[in-house]
């Protein structure tokens, strides 16, 4: 069978572990529906799983996944919009109360963009979606005699604080926010340290969650 190992290897112990202890979840989930709360959009990242950043069980998470976890402004132009179609149905009908950007540091997209990469083919689709970063990177200014890793994680999160200005342009989005019945959040992981950060909307700025966390169980050194 061409069918990868590594994933019949998975399976098997997604059977005897999660899927075991679950099954009751699986099984009402399968008759009443899914009915999550939160809707996370993240990056194709393979290291940036939101399920797994979130300890997320089966139904708690509606994911949409993307290159540089973007969203393109509302137009209702007819054209086929994969994100537009998973907001729709995660605001209009699961009627999620929040909504999580989840950004993160060494993106492949944002560096992308941020080293004008040559196109990977012609059709050059990683520029074109990356343009939508333009604003973002326009707000951080020129990189300047900045490091480029602190240029990047600039352009990172100033990218994931542009995408909830995208949300608010989605009309019924931005009613529901009005009302208080959904909330955007703009949040930031590092790959490297493990630590989630929360943008704070008052300050301005991100703030470690978990910290006193964190910092417990990191306060020795792992190697
Ligand atoms: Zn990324």
């Amino acid at each position: 069978m061409l069918f990868p190992q590594q994933l019949i290897d998975g399976y098997r112990a997604f059977l005897i572990g999660r899927l075991r202890h679950e099954q009751d979840r699986y099984l009402g989930l399968a008759e009443s529906g899914q009915s999550p709360q939160i809707m996370v959009i993240g990056c194709c990242d393979s290291r940036v799983s939101p399920e797994v950043i979130f300890d997320a069980r089966p139904g708690e998470l509606f994911v949409v996944r993307n290159i540089g976890n973007l969203v393109p402004p509302y137009s209702p132009d007819g054209a086929q919009r994969a994100v537009s179609a998973a907001l729709e149905f995660a605001v209009q009908a699961l009627k999620v109360k929040h909504i999580v950007v989840l950004g993160h540091a060494q993106c492949g997209g944002i560096r992308a963009f941020a080293e004008e990469t040559e196109p990977l083919s012609s059709g050059d689709f990683i520029g074109h979606w990356m343009a939508l970063i333009a604003p973002a990177a326009a707000a951080v200014g020129p990189r300047g005699d900045r490091p480029l890793g602190h240029y990047l994680t600039q352009l990172e999160q100033a990218s994931v604080v542009k995408t909830l200005d995208n949300l608010m342009t989605f009309p019924w989005i931005k009613t529901l926010v009005e009302h208080g019945s959904l909330t955007l959040h703009a949040a930031y992981f590092g790959v490297a340290t493990g630590q989630l950060s929360v943008r704070d909307p008052t300050a301005g700025k991100f703030v470690q969650v978990a910290a006193d966390d964190y910092t417990r169980l990191f306060a020795q050194p792992r190697f």
